[in-house]
């Protein structure tokens, strides 16, 4: 029997491999955290050729 990521508790059949919606939520959110961390790239070479004058 698989067991919840989140919790460590037996996976629920309806809700593989979570043990409960909640459970399920919650990874959805640390994955969407997870995607919407990103740091945005900024190529500092074109900036400072810029600003030098
Ligand atoms: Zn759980």
């Amino acid at each position: 029997m698989a067991k919840c990521p989140i919790c460590g508790k037996p996976a629920s059949p309806a809700h593989r491999p979570f043990c409960s919606a909640r459970c399920k939520q919650i990874d959805l959110n640390r994955w969407l955290s997870e995607v919407y961390r990103v740091p945005a790239e900024t190529p500092p070479s074109e900036d400072d050729d810029k600003s030098s004058d």
